[in-house]
């Protein structure tokens, strides 16, 4: 059987033993995505700024590839607009974001990352911010649509308005809406369906259930984040194989978690597991 963790970190808490947890509970296949680059201590001045993220997240999966089968999602996370832009100003820090994100394309077209990731703050933004923050995911359709990837997406708590919004972005962009993956979704897997965006759904609480009970057309995730100052947040790294065999034991079968953990993933990311 496989188990998919559609969207984990690995920092500088348990490292590799992290994914032996994982494994050790049943997980065989992850999704490893990079972290903000203030995790690589560096201050990103330039969209150059950010291979040394991708370079040193890329060494990272290829150490965690002894272990599970795992990828590398290559992202410039949406918060950076306010870090960068703080110092040199929200126009230039927009266009450092592109610039990076064209640079995980050409990554993930070399065959050294399955994805790249962008979205728009969680937080409150000016409009200026939200503007610029919007034109840097929209590029992020473009280059993804270019490249033929997916794009992971951080974004503000879900509402059906944000998400048809997203939609539309990326129709005009002339991305495939089941490419364009919301990390961090609820179990709203009707909503999601309608609208053509594909959710990977936290396992928190009974979201997973729910979201069985609602269809097979999403993917799950922990977003562990192996940070040392939040041991075990955002959920656990062995969460997903714990979720799927309580899946099992409610009555669904195994075709059904392939179909999560499998189809699903292979579909949205254009991948073989
Ligand atoms: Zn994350």
């Amino acid at each position: 059987m496989f188990i998919t963790d559609d969207h984990m970190h690995l920092y500088r808490y348990k490292r590799l033993e992290a994914l032996k947890e994982f494994k050790r509970a049943g997980g065989t296949h992850v999704l490893l995505v990079n972290l903000p680059s203030r995790y690589y201590d560096i201050f990103p001045a330039e969209g150059k700024s950010f291979k040394h993220v991708f370079d040193s997240h890329i060494r990272l999966v290829e150490e965690a590839n002894t272990v599970v089968r795992a990828y590398a999602v290559l992202g410039v996370h949406p918060a950076e607009i306010t870090i960068i832009g703080e110092k040199l100003g929200y126009e230039a820090a927009a266009e450092i974001m592109k610039d990076a994100l064209e640079i995980a394309g050409k990554y993930v077209e070399e065959g050294r990352a399955v994805a790249i990731k962008s979205g728009r703050p969680h937080y409150t933004v000016s409009g200026e911010v939200w503007e610029l923050s919007n034109e840097v995911m929209f590029h992020a359709f473009e280059i993804a649509k270019d490249v033929d990837c997916a794009v992971q997406l951080h974004t503000e708590s879900f509402s059906r308005k944000g998400i048809e919004e997203i939609a539309e972005m990326a129709k005009k962009a002339g991305i495939k809406l089941h490419r364009v993956v919301k990390h961090f979704a609820p179990p709203a897997i009707d909503v999601f369906e309608e609208v053509g965006i594909f959710p990977s759904v936290i396992a928190m609480g009974d979201n997973v259930l729910k979201a069985s009970i609602a269809g097979d057309r999403f993917t799950v995730e922990t977003d562990y984040i192996d940070d040392p100052n939040r041991p075990g947040a955002v959920l656990g790294p062995k969460t997903v194989p714990k979720k799927m065999k309580e899946l099992l034991k409610k009555g669904f079968d195994e075709d059904f978690v392939m179909k999560i953990c499998k189809d699903n993933v292979e579909k949205v990311y254009g991948i073989e597991l």
